[in-house]
């Protein structure tokens, strides 16, 4: 009697290596490693993140038997397009991805008069279960590798230096972590992409720390490492609600850190940084939008550096929440002003795209 074996590949756990997983000191090992000159791993980040390319082809530098290799080796695709959706006229273009292991993530591209804003995706899913959020509901599949949010934008960088937006050709300016996924629930992946990204070229893709946003549902220890980081990003806190009553419904890890604790970390953060925090809130019509909320808010911030992000609410399909109505926008607006809080509503690009975070990926049979 012969037993039949039947050999399964390994899952791969891990994504490929790629040359923005690692520093500068790492590519030259790497490089070393694939038996090419140490100095070919300055050439080759140049052509990943100044110009832009994975095509050997374009590599004229390197000797053509060693282009396939290097690239191979340390540029590996890591995002596959599975989706793209645009909308205002073509400014707005959402994507979806499929990362090696069939995760799906999405990022957007809105480009407006003065700047070009990307939204990234730092987790495909998200642990933290906010009930109003479409990527909440899905839970948690896995972690992001540094490079595979780094390929993100530098998709959207190419993207525009190839004149694919209209508008001519242009440059990311802005980076906003609010995508799926909770960035600081995957602390060192998004720390290293955000050196990536900020890090002029060879190391990375030059782009200013100011024009980077890390959003966060306010996991305490987190914001306070990321102040001691030395990197002056802004910092965006979703806050939601300003009683902790209401928002350990509407952030679930409320629970764990309060609102006074959660404002306490964004204060440190202002007083290390000097940099203006962001408060995000989505109105959700009659949850969170009372007047008396408004005037509550406008007690805990005001004095500080801070600016309120008023967000009406994307309502996720099946959700009995809506946006509120617009009095009680303005009504609100007009409290926190009273206050003497800066506040704005956020403008809301990419709702016919279902533009709120996760919808395109739960929309997406086989997600
Ligand atoms: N986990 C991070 C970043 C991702 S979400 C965070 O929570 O900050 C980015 C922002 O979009 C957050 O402020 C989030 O609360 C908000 N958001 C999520 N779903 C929304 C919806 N359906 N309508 C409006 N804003 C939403």
């Amino acid at each position: 009697m012969s037993a039949e074996l039947t050999f399964v590949a390994p899952r791969r756990a891990k994504p490929s290596r790629h040359l923005a997983d690692l520093s500068m000191a790492e590519r030259r090992a790497a490089v070393v490693e694939l038996g090419e000159k140490p100095f070919r791993a300055e050439q080759l980040s140049r052509h990943y993140f100044e110009r832009l390319t994975t095509d050997p082809a374009h590599m004229t530098d390197l000797p053509a038997a060693s282009r396939d290799r290097l690239v191979e080796g340390l540029m590996p695709g890591l995002l596959t397009s599975v989706r793209e959706i645009t909308c205002d006229d073509g400014t707005t273009r959402k994507t979806l991805w499929k990362l090696f292991d069939g995760a799906l993530v999405e990022s957007v591209l809105m480009r407006y008069p003065d700047r070009v804003t990307l939204c990234v995706s730092s987790q495909a899913g998200c642990g933290m279960n906010c009930p109003f959020c479409a990527t909440g509901q899905a839970g948690l599949t896995r972690n992001m590798s540094t490079a595979e949010i780094v390929e993100q934008v530098v998709a959207g960088a190419r993207a525009l230096a190839r004149d694919e937006i209209p508008g001519g050709t242009g440059r990311v300016s802005n980076i906003v972590f609010m995508g799926m996924g909770e960035p600081l629930a995957n602390y060192k992946a998004v720390i290293g992409a955000v050196r990536r990204i900020v890090d002029p070229a060879p190391e990375g893709l030059g782009i200013s720390a100011r024009g980077v946003t890390v959003s966060t549902v306010g996991l305490v220890p987190a914001i306070e490492k990321l102040s001691n980081e030395g990197l002056p990003v802004t910092l965006a806190v979703s806050l939601h609600a300003p009683d902790d009553e209401l928002r350990d419904t509407l952030v679930p890890v409320n629970t764990r850190w309060k609102v006074a604790e959660v404002l306490d970390a964004a204060w440190s953060y202002v007083a290390r940084t000097k940099r203006r925090v962001s408060i995000e809130y989505a109105l959700i019509k009659d949850i969170n939008d009372q007047e008396w909320r408004a005037d509550l808010l406008g007690r805990l911030l005001k004095g500080n550096l801070v600016h309120v992000n008023l967000i009406p609410l994307n309502p996720t399909p099946g959700s009995k929440w809506t946006a509120s109505r617009p009095e009680d926008e303005r009504a609100f607006v007009r409290r926190l002003e009273h206050h003497g809080v800066p506040v704005t509503v956020r403008d809301t690009r990419g709702r016919e795209i279902d533009g709120a975070c996760g919808q395109l990926a739960a929309a997406t049979p086989d997600s």
